[in-house]
């Protein structure tokens, strides 16, 4: 049985091309990029090279914005504490949605625990945070408000442009974690009014254990991982040269590539909401249109989300029940439970996300597969 990948959210393969070009960055041109000899230079003009291609991909002001991370749960962090931190003497409250990932939240919540105010922003049925409560909610003393460009779990893309002029009216600074946005839909910072993004390598083809941050000119961080002074003093550490690299050629590639893929992605997820849809108590969530190209996320009633998964892999088709990186807790997910689903219609949930090996000639045997599974997990399951 072929296997259909379907869970591009959770992880992504490297794109042959990426590794073509990276893979001299641990063979031959493995330098320190702060050494002064000529290896180092090889290096550090990668490193350079990538800024400036990861800048193009969201239209930053100049590739001095941008600041290499281990992966997005970093970035996030540096973005919440540092902030928040830097800071401290125009306020001690940060604001976040109530779907965020919970590399957002859970530093948000580490800094409630040394003092600071922590407001949760609603979202409504579909995942749109709520413009309305945004205004009332947020205060002069907010010196950090995050809201993602479009959520991992359900697929809704949040309207930045409007929300970052109600965070600049009422606050400070304006993070988004564009994780899952990053490579799939055309982002623009200068336009959107973003103070610092969060981006991932490996989500858009790159190698994993590589991420960035976008600092727009003027906006002040605290360093959250002091060291030597790599990366503008902000993230000190050797640079992961071979990730660098990889995450530059990755934005260069998605720049490219982004419209056409996006839209031959969009007609399969639309073809796939259609087709699950027909079956019995089974719903979509997130937003009808205003979501990610690639995204397409159910709910079933009376099954598991993990039963699912499970049975599905046994037809080679791998899928995710709400988000990997809690998926060790039985806690229903977060999300579904702010976009107002009670804790037994959150359980039974399963997202697909498709990528570039998925084609066409695969959507009779998903659908046919999610019928089949779904038929069998309700006749054994007495819920
Ligand atoms: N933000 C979002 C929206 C995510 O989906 C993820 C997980 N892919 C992260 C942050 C954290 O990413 P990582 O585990 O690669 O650091």
């Amino acid at each position: 049985m072929r296997q259909i990948y379907l869970d591009h959210v959770s992880a992504m393969p490297i794109d042959p091309r990426v590794l073509a070009f990276a893979k001299r960055y641990v063979t031959n041109d493995f330098g320190n990029p702060s050494s002064l000899h000529s290896a180092g230079l090889t290096a550090k003009r990668a490193i350079e090279d990538a800024r400036q291609r990861v800048a193009e991909l969201i239209n930053a002001e100049d590739e001095t914005c941008i600041i290499f991370t281990s992966g997005a749960t970093e970035s996030n962090n540096m973005a919440i504490k540092g902030t928040a931190l830097r800071n401290i003497r125009k306020g001690k409250r940060v604001a976040a949605s109530a779907i965020e990932h919970i590399s957002v939240l859970n530093p948000a919540k580490e800094l409630q625990k040394s003092g600071f105010e922590l407001t949760l922003i609603p979202v409504d049925q579909a995942g749109i945070v709520d413009i309305g409560k945004l205004a009332d909610i947020l205060t002069e003393d907010t010196t950090v408000t995050s809201i993602m460009y479009a959520n991992n779990e359900i697929g809704t893309i949040e309207p930045i442009e409007a929300i970052g002029e109600i965070v600049h009216e009422k606050g400070l600074y304006l993070h988004v974690d564009a994780t899952a946005a990053a490579g799939r839909i055309p982002i623009d910072v200068q336009n959107d009014g973003i103070d610092l993004l969060t981006m991932s390598s490996n989500d858009m083809y790159g190698p994993q254990g590589g991420g960035a941050l976008y600092i727009k000119p003027g906006v002040k961080l605290q360093p959250i991982l002091p060291g030597g002074g790599q990366e503008r003093g902000l993230r000190s550490g050797t640079e992961n040269l071979f990730a660098i690299a990889g995450m530059g050629e990755a934005a260069r590639i998605a720049k490219d590539e982004m419209g056409p893929e996006s839209e031959r992605l969009k007609g399969m997820r639309d073809q796939l909401i259609d087709e699950i849809s027909k079956i019995e108590e089974s719903y979509l969530t997130g937003h009808p249109t205003q979501r990610l190209p690639h995204h397409a996320s159910f709910r079933f009633s009376r099954i598991e989300g993990e039963s699912i998964l499970l049975n599905m892999d046994m037809y080679n088709i791998q899928v995710a029940t709400g988000s990997a990186c809690t998926s060790r807790t039985l806690e229903p997910s977060h999300v579904l439970l702010a976009v107002g689903l009670k804790h037994e219609e959150a359980h039974g949930s399963m997202v697909m996300t498709l990528g570039r090996s998925n084609n066409a000639g695969e959507l009779p045997i998903i659908t046919k597969a999610v019928k089949e599974t779904v038929q069998r997990l309700r006749i054994l399951t007495p819920m």
